[in-house]
């Protein structure tokens, strides 16, 4: 038996940040994976660090996704330093560029509301429109209407996180187990068991961040996590001279001046296939937006699955069957990198979970408890 202070398990981006902050917080950590057979976002997502529009009705999310934001950072300095690796984050703001009448006054809709609901926490946007976008984003496709921009928007390599993120958890001492699929295990109030490749350990402490998986390993623990895959396909074209550092949310161009094109919102269950004409509706937006686009070949094209809760909120949980199991699902798991590492684990860490995530807790899909 190995014993540890904590496990996790899952070694997408949820699950490495968590165990980095556990790691770096000084405790034995175990990340345990299922390895290539599993679906995993961390590898087939967009690279956004994206504030704007996350919780709309839901102010909660916004503060989280802004604390996140506000982490990114000094994350990614700390893990340049501890590591070497340059995860890319350039955070100026971002735009969401709106085709057409319609859909801008939708988006001054929301941004105003999103406004509102902040109320005293506050929410700094700004309505652009054609002529001072025109100035900014050369090339630009006279269908756009207008954008909105906040300040707290940005976007980085997340494959270069996701190394980062590994090689700091084993640099702090960490220990990886690949190839474990945990399908059972012994749980125990403060007292957790599983068998990884042969070998039993156990910790006190067990976070659940399996992505995908959560969903069937979550009521081991008492835990309820009712993720399902959504679907999106993601286009890259050529690299081409750099035409703006922003990401402007479905468009973004990295230093290394590919453009990267996405990404679409599909229910196909656990299809991770490709559809021309998804991929064909992505491109032609693409190509409205800037008509230049249409001169570039597309190298590289991909199908992830999302890890979607009900309501997209983020589910974040403590067992109260067995105190010491936790659990993390989200769908934008690059964005809440920071609050992941330099906050969540903190408290996992502590024994208990912040009354601020309270409002995440799955026990919000209860139809009793909400009735
Ligand atoms: C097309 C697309 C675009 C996206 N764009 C963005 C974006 O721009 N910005 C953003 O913030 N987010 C984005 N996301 C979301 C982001 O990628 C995910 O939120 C994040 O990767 C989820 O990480 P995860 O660790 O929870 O899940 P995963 O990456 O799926 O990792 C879960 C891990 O758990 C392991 N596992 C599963 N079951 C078990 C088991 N039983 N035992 C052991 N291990 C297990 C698997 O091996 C896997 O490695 C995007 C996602 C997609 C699909």
């Amino acid at each position: 038996m190995r014993h540890f202070d904590a496990i996790v398990i899952g070694g997408g981006l949820v699950g490495t940040a968590i165990g980095y902050g556990l790691a770096r917080a000084g405790l034995r950590t175990a990340l345990l994976d299922e390895g290539d057979v599993a679906y995993r976002a961390s590898r087939g997502n967009f690279g956004l660090v994206w504030v704007q529009s996350k919780g709309l009705g839901a102010p909660h999310y916004q503060r989280w996704t802004r604390a996140s934001a506000a982490a990114w950072p000094a994350l990614a300095a700390e893990l340049q330093l501890r590591t070497g690796i340059d995860v890319g984050l350039e955070q100026n703001g971002g735009l969401q560029l709106c085709l057409g009448e319609e859909e801008l006054e939708k988006r001054r809709a929301m941004m105003q509301q999103m406004q509102r609901e902040a109320g005293n926490f506050g929410f700094e946007y700004r309505m652009l429109d054609h002529p001072e976008l025109a100035g900014m984003l050369p090339g630009l496709g006279k269908e756009v209407s207008g954008a909105s921009w906040t300040p707290y928007d940005g976007h980085a390599n997340s494959l270069a996180l996701f190394h980062a993120l590994h090689k700091a958890f084993a640099g702090r001492g960490g220990t990886y187990l690949p190839n474990v699929t945990v399908s059972d295990t012994q749980a125990a109030p403060s007292n957790f068991r599983i068998i990884a490749g042969g070998q039993a350990i156990d910790a006190p402490k067990i976070v659940l961040a399996a992505g995908l998986g959560n969903a069937k390993l979550a009521p081991l623990f008492g835990l309820s996590a009712p993720v399902r895959p959504q679907r999106g396909q993601i286009l890259v074209t050529e690299r081409t001279t750099r035409a703006w550092k922003l990401p402007l949310g479905s468009i973004r161009q990295t230093p290394e001046g590919t453009i990267m094109l996405g990404s679409s919102e599909e229910e196909v269950g656990f299809d991770t296939g490709q559809k021309p004409e998804v991929m064909q509706a992505i491109a032609r937006r693409a190509v409205r937006t800037f008509p230049w686009l249409a001169e570039l070949q597309i190298v590289r094209a991909w199908a992830a699955l999302r890890v979607m809760p009900p309501d997209g909120l983020p589910i974040y949980d403590e067992s109260q069957e067995y105190p010491g199991a936790f659990t993390a699902n989200c769908h934008s798991g690059v964005t809440l990198a920071g609050a992941h590492a330099n906050l969540f684990a903190p408290m996992v860490a502590a024994g208990a979970l912040d009354p601020v995530l309270a409002p995440f807790s799955a026990r919000r899909f209860d139809v009793s408890a909400a009735a």
